[in-house]
């Protein structure tokens, strides 16, 4: 059986169509049974269950007559995954009629209902990407007491509207006096909801998802919501195909590296050395690839994928027995770039982070943030977009927009700024809600909430995004760092 998966098309702003068959399936149950033996030595679970945030997206036809749908989905969907995560003894708290609701934002209500119902089996609280985990987090600060009344009276918020989730939720709800007591009290005691997640799951033993890359921003949050609790990365794949298991699941996320499964695909490695001429290096084999050498992966997988560049550049951190381990460093095509100037995904986290420092005086954090090159004007200018959690004073915001440019290192930037070829750095301010009216746009198209990714720098390939941005900016600083 041949399917089609769409990928996350957060990155270009349109999802890809590549083909997805049950060889990938079975490498994608491999992969997941692998890293699991790993991370069951060091962290057992037993008999329990998952509080997974996780989304099916519609299926459709393609005009050939071939099942479509995000590659996260075609997985949920098919049987073998229930089977796996029951033979990880964690199968999700939450019925199907909840995984593949029509409307991601009840699925993610009664996700958190789910799992608070069985709230002393949960051992596993995770997701595909950790962007879902803190999001729902996030949102249970919003509607935690709407979720006790629910089960202090065992009757579901008429928000939650579609009938097939209604009804499988009845099934689940009894009235629960004792448990919305145990809950709410558990609630107001937290100090702004630090360690919310072990003390309203008392049993997990872990938090589980892919951190890594462009999920490394929410990592702050993430913790915050954990307390004590181990943060765990999940493997590196994508719609594509797998690559590599996290076999060292004690490692904390910022070090973590992705074994390659050899045998899952055929990979290849395209070494990242500045090309003369604008010729491209040879691709080198999986056995000649060399520790700290930074690469692009080639993929040729069982689906038919021939040589396809999946656009990612990761290092080589080690070798497990003799299959390299991979750092995944950035997306390759995640330049912010005016003329000699050359940042990465990695370098923009790093200049957000630096700056949000800031904001933790005045107890303030940046929910989520992008970036674009902004030409309209000549000199060109990178422009940085903040949404945050409240109101920053102006002197703060200014101090943070210098920080940002000042932050930005690269030698090719920081010698086009001083001689002003390219202009100071813009920091917008927007409102509050934009990114998640980013996450709805891109649900809008047929995207899984499962793969998003919040595209951190947004080019002219990606217009509506960029239009949503601009049109819910509440203020804006230039830097004075290089005047
Ligand atoms: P998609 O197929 O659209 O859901 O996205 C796949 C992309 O997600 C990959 O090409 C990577 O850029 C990113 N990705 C997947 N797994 C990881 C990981 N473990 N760490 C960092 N980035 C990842």
């Amino acid at each position: 059986m041949i399917m089609v998966d769409c990928s996350s098309g957060t990155t270009q702003g349109k999802p890809k169509f590549v083909p997805f068959n049950e060889g990938l399936m079975e490498s994608t149950m491999q992969i997941f049974k692998t890293s699991f033996a790993f991370r069951n030595r060091e962290f057992p679970v037993v008999n329990g269950k998952a509080l997974q945030f996780i989304y099916g997206s519609k299926q459709f036809k393609t005009k050939g007559g071939l099942a479509a749908g995000t590659a996260t989905t075609n997985v949920y969907r098919n049987s073998q995954f229930k089977k796996t995560m029951k033979a990880m003894q964690t199968p999700c708290c939450s019925p199907d009629e909840v995984i593949f609701g029509p409307d991601f934002n009840q699925s993610l209500y009664c996700h958190l209902l789910c799992g608070l119902i069985l709230r002393n089996e949960v051992q596993v609280v995770s997701s595909t990407f950790a962007h879902s985990i803190v999001h729902a987090f996030r949102k249970f600060e919003q509607v935690w007491q709407e979720l006790v009344a629910n089960i202090r009276d065992g009757v579901l918020s008429s928000r939650v509207t579609v009938p097939s989730i209604r009804s499988a939720m009845s099934k689940l709800l009894k009235p629960d006096p004792e448990l919305a007591d145990t809950i709410y009290n558990k609630c107001i005691r937290l100090s702004n909801w630090y360690g919310l997640i072990p003390e309203l799951f008392p049993n997990t033993r872990y938090i589980y998802g892919i951190m890594t890359g462009s999920m490394e921003p929410y990592l702050k949050k993430l913790r915050h919501y954990a307390g004590q609790l181990p943060l765990l990365s999940a493997d590196y794949g994508s719609s594509e195909g797998w690559i590599g298991a996290n076999v060292n699941p004690e490692l904390p996320p910022e070090l973590v590296t992705y074994a390659v499964l050899p045998n899952i695909g055929y990979f290849e490695f395209i070494p990242l050395v500045e090309n003369v001429d604008g010729v491209e290096a040879t691709p080198v084999g999986l056995t000649e690839v060399k520790l700290g050498e930074e690469y692009e992966i080639v993929v040729t997988n069982f689906a038919g994928l021939y040589r396809y560049r999946l656009g990612d550049v990761v290092k080589i951190k080690g070798f497990h027995n003799g299959t390299p381990e991979l750092q995944f460093i950035c997306r390759r095509n995640l330049l912010l770039s005016i003329n000699i100037d050359k940042n990465t995904e990695k370098d923009l986290q790093l200049a957000v982070e630096a700056a949000a420092q800031l904001l933790l005086n005045e107890k303030l954090e940046v929910v989520d943030f992008s970036s674009n090159v902004n030409t309209s004007a000549d000199p060109g200018h990178y422009v940085i977009f903040w949404e945050l959690n409240g109101e920053a004073s102006k002197e703060i915001l200014k101090e943070c927009c210098n920080c940002i440019d000042k932050s930005f290192v690269d030698a090719g930037y920081v010698s086009s700024r001083k001689v002003k070829t390219i202009g100071p750095l813009e920091l917008r301010i927007v409102k509050r809600g934009t990114f998640h009216k980013i996450l709805d746009h891109f649900v809008g198209l047929g995207a899984a909430v499962s793969q998003f990714k919040t595209p951190r720098c947004v080019g002219t390939t990606n217009l509506s995004v960029l239009q949503i941005l601009t049109s819910n900016v509440v203020e804006s600083y230039f830097s004075t760092a290089f005047s």
